[in-house]
């Protein structure tokens, strides 16, 4: 385990360490209670490979910049490794470590067969032109070209990335192998083989999630949602669409907030119009901060990791969090809200809708079919609502927080996985 743990000098704890920190202490709970021995969970604790490059991008205005990126495999014991690309100034190897591990236990956990990756790059998208971005783009897969493929890692949109960000993977990829390898990537435009029910999948995934939770009709049902993205923003229209009453939503342009309830919609037009919900029309303005305390059913934290920590944990009213984001709650937070009697439905259960959708987008690609959206949609639920079934019981049943029934799960899956494989040579 001494390899992923860094030096805990103050000025070195960014918070992509305290995430690995996060992440390493749900494996050491998930393998205490399993019983793993010490050298299986530190093959669970380590990444199977781990790369950093450095980036040289020629900058449309003439710059010439050089930016880090990394892709880390964490585990590829069950399948190909799976996982997002996030292209944030603050990403380093810790965060995208964490991430990577997360996805090992997510994908292992709805049963898919994937391992778990993730890869990021350190920069601010916003500060980019489109050229920018798309040269950066393939000059990242250049660099990372021999660990990625539709058998080996699969990368998907993340912070940062979107569907034409998967366009210039698919691309670069392609080109360099001489043919079109749509399976290289999830999360692709249609026309390239992306699947019906994608762009909403991760959403979706928490608006069924969210429902199961609650235990009882949606009407009425209070949410506020900190991040307003691609899972954020899909997800408070689902929770309307289902009769929820969204109060409260933020992005890094501000927070708002409308007692009777926020017409999403049109709240979506306005943010994609003018870059942000901050100033729209129909709502106050709200504090980051107070959007957390607000007197609400249900909290979805959907922005990045860390939101809730021992300082504000303290201070939720919503008796339910369910988490769009990966990591959004410290340890330490977890304990507090636990004591508290709130429900937090995990990130591997949550946001898993994407990872699945994922799967299902790969399996068309590699069989050059594709099926319909009712076909996919019924695939998702029936596969969310298995896992979320599952989790329940064996919380229940152990006496476990949701968190650590769905770790108990992922964790034990993939240790049985290299259990029955062995070790080569
Ligand atoms: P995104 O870049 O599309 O959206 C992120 C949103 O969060 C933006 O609206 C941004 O303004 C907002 N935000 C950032 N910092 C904030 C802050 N401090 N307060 C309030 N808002 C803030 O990213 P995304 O794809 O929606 O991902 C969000 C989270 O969901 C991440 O943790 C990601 O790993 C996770 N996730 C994404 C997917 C996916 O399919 N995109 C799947 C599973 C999990």
């Amino acid at each position: 385990m001494s390899i992923m743990v860094p030096s805990k000098t103050p000025a070195l704890i960014t918070p992509g360490r305290q995430a690995l920190d996060s992440a390493l202490h749900q494996l050491d709970q998930a393998s205490e209670h399993l019983g793993l021995d010490d050298g299986l969970r530190t093959v669970l604790a380590t990444p199977r490979r781990s790369l950093t490059v450095s980036v040289p991008v020629r900058r449309e205005d003439g710059r010439l910049d050089v930016v880090q990126g990394f892709r880390v495999q964490h585990n590829v014991s069950r399948g190909p490794a799976k996982g997002g690309l996030r292209y944030h100034p603050a990403t380093d190897i810790h965060e995208v470590t964490a991430l990577a591990m997360w996805m090992t236990w997510k994908c292992a956990l709805v049963g898919i067969p994937y391992g778990g990756a993730k890869g990021g790059v350190a920069v601010d998208p916003a500060g980019l032109t489109t050229r920018d971005l798309e040269r950066l783009t393939r000059r990242y897969v250049n660099e990372i070209l021999p660990l990625i493929g539709p058998e080996k890692d699969i990368p998907a949109p993340d912070v940062g990335t979107d569907e034409q960000t998967m366009a210039w993977i698919m691309d670069t990829y392609s080109v360099s192998a001489g043919y079109s390898v749509p399976g290289v990537v999830t999360g692709k435009p249609m026309t390239l083989g992306g699947s019906l029910g994608r762009t909403g999948a991760t959403s979706r995934g928490v608006q069924i999630t969210t429902l199961a939770a609650l235990g009882r009709p949606p009407e009425g049902v209070t949410v506020a949602v900190q991040g307003f993205g691609k899972v954020g923003a899909p997800a408070a229209q689902y929770l309307a669409d289902a009769g929820c009453k969204v109060v409260a939503v933020s992005d890094l342009t501000g927070a708002v907030y409308a007692s009777g309830g926020l017409d999403v919609a049109r709240l979506r037009t306005w943010a994609a119009e003018t870059g942000g919900v901050s100033g729209y029309h129909h709502a106050d303005a709200l504090s980051h901060e107070d959007l957390f305390e607000l007197d609400v059913d249900v909290l979805v934290p959907a922005a990045l990791e860390g939101a809730i920590t021992e300082a504000n944990a303290p201070r939720i009213r919503a008796r339910l969090i369910v988490e769009g984001a990966n990591g959004p709650i410290t340890p330490e937070a977890d304990e507090i809200l636990a004591a508290n009697g709130t429900t937090v439905v995990p990130d591997i259960l949550a946001n898993a809708g994407g990872v699945i959708v994922s799967y299902l987008e790969w399996v068309q690609n590699m069989q050059a079919y594709s099926w319909s959206s009712g076909e996919i949609e019924s695939k998702l639920r029936d596969l969310m609502a298995n896992a979320f079934a599952e989790v329940k019981s064996l919380a229940a049943a152990r006496g476990l927080t949701l968190r650590q029934a769905a770790h108990v799960i992922g964790v034990g899956r993939v240790a049985e996985a290299h259990q029955m494989r062995g070790l080569y040579p």
